[in-house]
């Protein structure tokens, strides 16, 4: 299990059993209590959901809404800090009803909020929030309906606070709370010159697409004054970034946002809460590095070090300590769901054997191929790999040229394959790999084929390079022999997982174990929480996938809360507009038409009919 580095990735929810199986650890009565994720999936197959699954184990969102109010609780009460802390998670970052219901209720005890960044998710909040305490924060491009339900929702007693990012919507703000007689939450966003590292390092600084220039935030302070509305101007907001990977970047943008924060309080803006946005991260390569994959700091550091920066700066202006508001979205749920898939074959890059002795009448290249077989050892192993490859490319020459038939080809390329292999289990031995044979083991690596789709289940590993934790999630008390990268059902080149996070840093391909005859082999991808879901796509029309809620109990007993049926074959064709029925029809016809021409029986008619109407039906993915 230390091959893959679970322990660090894991964050103390998942780990790997004495039976060699990857179990989730939540918290429980006391110690935590844990479940095989084998167990779960064989739950799951009694209850029909088949490979690919999304499992969301419910509990740990609970658990990272405790641990991000508690560590700021904490650090509150350390410092002295005078203010409080209000979480709002970005429902962009999982817009799934269970997973948003679900910090709703949970949440309410710590007043955790709800970020709207449209018409769509502030209706969500609206519907899911209970508590009149939870802030509802508004971002994104407000039109007068966006703005005509954020001040019905002030009616209805949410604190719900428009975020301003342009001039043009402070205008609309004030011309629709008159016509509503309400007065407005007003907030601004700020667009600071604090830059982040990292792969959202453009979110941050002169030229991010969001957020006022201080020019604006002038104007916008003025324009608010002039309508008697600089009284509802009470929160600022900055968003430095995703997955944050350097804590020095969260605190610079801290101090700098106070500076703005002691400015407008001295033009008469009466704030009461600073918004950081996102940014906290996740350590998904299990380096606690700033690699990009990971971050320097824990929750808990976090919160000291915004919670310490504020009170510093704020204590030296005498001002009152505001709000702390986080828009934490990675942080709260990328721990929550693993995507589970079965594998379906392997691709080998094996030679056959090689005979002892060179069969007669070869042609002369070929034999020069296996007499560079024969002489390869390990201090001209470049060499050696240099003659290999030329000899091959000769041969392929000759066959183009009709000098070499069709059998003697495959017999040269299998002694090519024998020699590129026994370089590669040479390479350990060399002192100094050259760059040319460091790709060598990747070239020769098993292809395990996934029972998944990248586009639909994975868009960032695909979009933006995101490194994701794979592993087996069982076999884990046997050494795994294979070298793998993983490719997934689709016929796409870019379908695959090639880049793994390990204790050794990133790596080509991933450690697996051999498949077994009539055996099924599960890998996990995990932490895939956050803004996985519905970014994917129905590339080569893989629909979404089962999805199935679990809750591990305090006494380690395991409910299943909720199952959900992937989309079927019916459903895609319906997204991208095919009507299922009409094509069932048109088969019906051809059908009929084969039976007229004698080509189909009517029963074969028959049986044809149901399978296609079955099929309509069923899963998208590969079924056994
Ligand atoms: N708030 C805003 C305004 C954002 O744009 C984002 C995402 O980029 C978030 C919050 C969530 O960020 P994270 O998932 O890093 O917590």
């Amino acid at each position: 299990s230390e091959l893959y580095g679970v322990e660090e990735w894991g964050g103390g929810y998942f780990g790997v059993n004495a039976d060699g199986n990857v179990e989730v650890r939540a918290p429980g009565n006391g110690d935590r209590v844990a479940v095989a994720l084998t167990d779960i999936i064989d739950g799951l197959q009694q209850r029909g959901l088949d490979m690919p699954v999304l499992l969301r184990i419910e509990n740990l969102v609970d658990s990272r809404i405790t641990i991000l109010n508690e560590s700021f609780a904490e650090a509150i009460k350390t410092t002295g800090y005078q203010g409080q802390y209000r979480g709002a998670f970005p429902i962009k970052v999982n817009q799934q009803s269970h997973i948003v219901e679900e910090i709703a209720r949970f949440g309410e005890r710590y007043n955790h909020g709800l970020e709207a960044g449209s018409k769509a998710e502030l209706m969500i909040a609206m519907s899911v929030l209970q508590n009149r305490e939870s802030l509802i924060v508004c971002n994104g491009y407000k039109d007068e309906e966006f703005i005509d339900l954020g001040l019905q929702a002030r009616k209805l007693g949410f604190k719900c606070i428009f975020v301003l990012e342009t001039l043009a919507e402070v205008r609309l703000v004030i011309e629709r709370s008159r016509a509503h007689k309400v007065d407005p939450i007003i907030g601004v966003r700020l667009k600071l010159s604090t830059k982040v590292e990292g792969h959202w390092a453009e979110d941050s600084g002169d030229r991010s697409l969001f957020g006022l220039t201080t020019n604006q935030l002038v104007e916008i302070i003025d324009e608010l004054r002039e309508a008697e509305l600089l009284h509802c101007l009470e929160l600022l907001h900055f968003h430095l970034g995703s997955q944050i990977p350097n804590i020095r970047s969260i605190r610079a943008g801290v101090l700098e946002a106070c500076r703005y924060y002691i400015e407008m309080v001295a033009e008469g803006a009466p704030l009461r809460y600073i918004d950081l946005g996102g940014g906290l991260a996740i350590d998904y390569d299990g380096t606690s590095s700033v690699s990009g994959h990971s971050r320097n700091y824990s929750v808990q550091e976090y919160c000291v070090d915004v919670v310490e920066a504020l009170a510093q700066q704020l204590n030296a202006h005498n001002l009152p300590h505001p709000t702390i508001v986080t828009e934490s979205g990675r942080a709260t749920v990328a721990h929550t769901s693993v995507l589970l898939f079965n594998v379906l074959d392997v691709g080998h890059f094996e030679p056959g054997p090689v005979p002892s002795d060179l069969p007669e009448n070869m042609h002369e290249q070929i034999s020069n191929l296996w007499y560079t077989l024969k002489a390869i050892n390990v201090d001209k192993l470049q060499e050696s790999y240099n003659d290999v490859i030329y000899y091959r490319d000769q041969v392929r020459d000759c066959f183009f040229r009709g000098e070499v038939n069709l059998r003697d080809r495959a017999f040269a390329e299998n002694l090519c394959l024998a020699g590129l292999q026994q370089i590669v289990a040479l390479l350990p031995k060399m002192k100094r790999i050259p760059p040319e044979l460091e790709e060598l083991p990747e070239q020769l690596a098993d292809i395990y084929y996934g029972n998944f789709s990248v586009f639909q289940s994975l868009p960032d590993s695909w979009a933006i390079n995101q490194v994701f934790p794979v592993m087996p999630i069982h076999r884990l008390n046997e050494k795994p022999s294979r070298q793998a990268t993983i490719a997934d059902l689709t016929c796409d080149c870019d379908g695959k997982l090639d880049s793994f996070a390990g204790p050794e840093g990133e790596t080509k391909t991933l450690s697996l174990h051999s498949i077994k005859e009539g055996e099924e082999y599960y890998l996990g991808v995990f932490l895939v929480g956050a803004y996985q879901e519905t970014l994917g796509d129905l590339h080569n029309l893989f629909g979404d996938t089962n999805v199935a809620s679990v809750r591990i109990n305090a006494d380690g007993t395991l409910d299943f809360v909720h199952e959900l049926h992937g989309d079927s074959i019916a459903d895609v064709l319906s997204y991208v507009e095919y009507d299922p029925q009409s094509m069932f029809r048109q088969f019906r016809m051809a059908a009929e038409q084969a039976v007229r021409d004698g080509r189909i029986s009517v029963s074969e008619r028959q049986s044809m009919l149901a399978a296609y109407s079955e099929s309509l039906r069923g899963y998208t993915y590969f079924e056994r």
